[in-house]
């Protein structure tokens, strides 16, 4: 029995050509958030004469505050897309009250799943109000479209698991921070089956997809009903956090949060074997080339996150904060166990 109530979660349909399922109400005056390639896949679905649409560009906040003002009424908001279109959808939704679909077209990121929505203001990604679908539809065909590295991606924040619980139970038994070693064994559950279907997942299988989904909504749910991100995210972030702030670039954020749980596992001194092998079988590439960093760049990364996570005070600790940092022996050390290029 758990002690903490159970947390209200997104509800999946999964299959094919699901939009045509909904109830024909929805589609009475839709509104609809997208950008262009998922569009050009659903649009025949939409009255073309009663649909507001709008092509999402930028999640930044006084942009997607215009945006919302100037759309009128509606039957229902349709986010369909990437992370920024779900985003901007759910953020409509929950000004209007309106009822919300949620047609994900990449898994590469959770926004699906989450209640809170990723606003950006100058640069700085912030975390507003809380919105659930009516109907979130994973729809394989759509899914399938994409080019698959950006669903393979999406098994980023589900492989962040085997470095977050290693952080958390640390800091539980350092910190005496309250540790849920029950949460914790059914998050080490979803990894174990993250690594049991790499195959279906690395060729976007429906049953790849299926999963994949499952395991966020599972993943969401522990960091519910913990109340924050420790079941999920931990010091493997926090090197991809760093490298992002000391270099000014994106990256495809799966790629860069599996080199991170690589360079973060072994410094916390785990068998990272089990981890290789599976972006290997899931066909995840995630050496520095890939990532599209290099070696000195990491190496000067790991050498400045003692600095880096005593800046950021809003970080849980992990880590590079019970050792201060790392030295340059342990970093050469990692970045060997790590294995990812020269
Ligand atoms: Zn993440």
């Amino acid at each position: 029995m758990s002690k903490h109530p159970e947390p209200r979660v997104a509800i999946p349909t999964y299959g094919r050509d699901l939009l045509r399922g909904l109830p024909p109400e929805l589609l009475r005056r839709p509104i609809v958030l997208t950008q262009p390639e998922p569009w050009a896949l659903v649009s025949a679905g939409f009255p073309a004469d009663r649909t507001r649409l709008h092509r999402v560009e930028t999640m930044e906040q006084a942009v997607v505050d215009g945006v919302t003002a100037g759309l009128g009424d509606g039957s229902a908001v349709f986010g369909i897309g990437g992370g920024s279109a779900l985003d901007h959808a759910k953020y409509v939704a929950w000004k209007r009250g309106l009822p919300l679909v949620l047609v994900p077209t990449i898994l590469s990121v959770d926004a699906a799943y989450t209640k809170a929505i990723g606003v950006r203001e100058g640069g700085r990604v912030r975390y507003v109000g809380a919105v659930y679908p009516d109907h979130l539809l994973i729809d394989y065909g759509l899914l399938q479209a994409a080019d698959p590295i950006l669903n393979r991606a999406g098994v980023g924040d589900i492989l962040s698991i085997f470095t977050a619980i290693w952080d958390w139970r640390e800091a539980g038994a350092r910190l005496g921070e309250p540790y849920d070693a029950g949460v914790a064994a059914e998050s080490r559950a979803l990894l174990d089956r993250l690594f049991e279907g790499a195959a279906g997942i690395g060729c976007c299988s429906d049953a790849g997809l299926h999963l994949l989904s499952e395991l966020y909504v599972g993943e969401v749910r522990l960091c519910e009903l913990v109340g924050n991100a420790r079941p999920e995210e931990g010091s493997e972030h926090y090197v991809a956090y760093c490298l992002e702030h000391r270099t000014g670039r994106h990256y495809l954020h799966g790629a860069l949060v599996g080199m991170g749980v690589l360079l973060a596992g072994a410094y916390q001194g785990q068998d990272v074997g089990p981890v290789k092998r599976f972006l290997s079988d899931v066909r995840l590439d995630s050496s520095y080339r890939a990532v599209g960093t290099t070696a000195d760049e990491v190496r000067s990364c790991l050498l400045g996150m003692g600095d880096y996570v005593a800046h950021e005070s809003q970080l849980l600790p992990g880590v590079f904060h019970f050792r201060g940092g790392i030295s340059a022996a342990d970093a050469g050390a990692v970045m060997a166990a790590a294995d990812l290029g020269e």
